[in-house]
């Protein structure tokens, strides 16, 4: 994609939401130069999926000292430990064991990542995350994780569904959102859902989205 398109996706998809929805670049797969390019023109926030690939990026990077850098893979329990130390923010807590194995490290650290739990609301076998039952069963040992940040849900919706079957998945994510602020379960209020993609943003900004992660309609297709 040639140069001037990055920052005219930007552009244009900043005019495209709402005050309280942060753009969140997805640059996995893209190179540093198109990290830097996106940043030139007011990007701060970037999410990588795989830690390596992340982490020589950040290295490439470090001169922009004000990149907000966003984890959203899944991440194995023994890269914890660099994952909290490296990111501003872990979208991706999937499983009760992550959650305690990041508390862990947390409790030690003066600087941790902020983090999201990442709920299923409908059934998806090639995706990690708490179906909302399962959930609802493995909450309170959640909320003992009393180190972690924990800011919010995020979710992934399963491939193929209609618009109408997407925003009612997204409500659903809402409505488990509100269920446990109001009853007060996590230590932190629960204020961000990271939620919407390329295909299906504008349906997750009407039901309520504040962390978008973009990757194609900024950059373009991946190789
Ligand atoms: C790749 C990815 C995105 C971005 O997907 P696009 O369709 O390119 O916008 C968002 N969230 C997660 C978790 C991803 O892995």
């Amino acid at each position: 994609m040639p140069e001037n398109l990055i920052a005219q996706n930007l552009i244009r998809l900043r005019a495209e939401l709402p005050d309280g929805v942060s753009l969140i670049a997805v640059s996995k797969t893209h190179t540093a130069d198109k990290i830097r390019l996106a940043y030139a023109a007011g990007q701060r926030d970037f999410a990588e999926n795989r830690l390596q690939e992340a982490l020589s990026k950040q290295a490439e990077l470090a001169d922009l000292t004000d990149i907000r850098w966003h984890f959203i893979g899944h991440l194995q329990k023994n890269k914890a430990k660099k994952a909290i130390a490296n990111f501003d923010w872990i979208h991706t807590i999937d499983s009760l064991a992550l959650a305690q194995k990041l508390n862990h490290y947390a409790e030690n650290l003066e600087k941790t990542a902020k983090f999201c739990l990442q709920i299923k609301p409908l059934p998806d076998p090639q995706k990690s995350g708490w179906e909302i039952p399962e959930f609802l069963d493995q909450m309170t040992q959640l909320a003992d994780c009393r180190y972690l940040k924990v800011q919010g849900l995020m979710t992934i919706l399963p491939l193929g569904l209609t618009p109408p079957e997407t925003k009612q998945a997204f409500l659903d994510v809402k409505a488990l959102q509100q269920q446990l602020n109001k009853a007060g379960h996590f230590p932190f209020t629960l204020s961000e859902l990271s939620m919407g993609m390329s295909g299906d943003y504008p349906l997750a900004v009407k039901a309520g989205s504040t962390m978008i992660r973009l990757g194609r309609s900024i950059f373009g297709a991946r190789q």
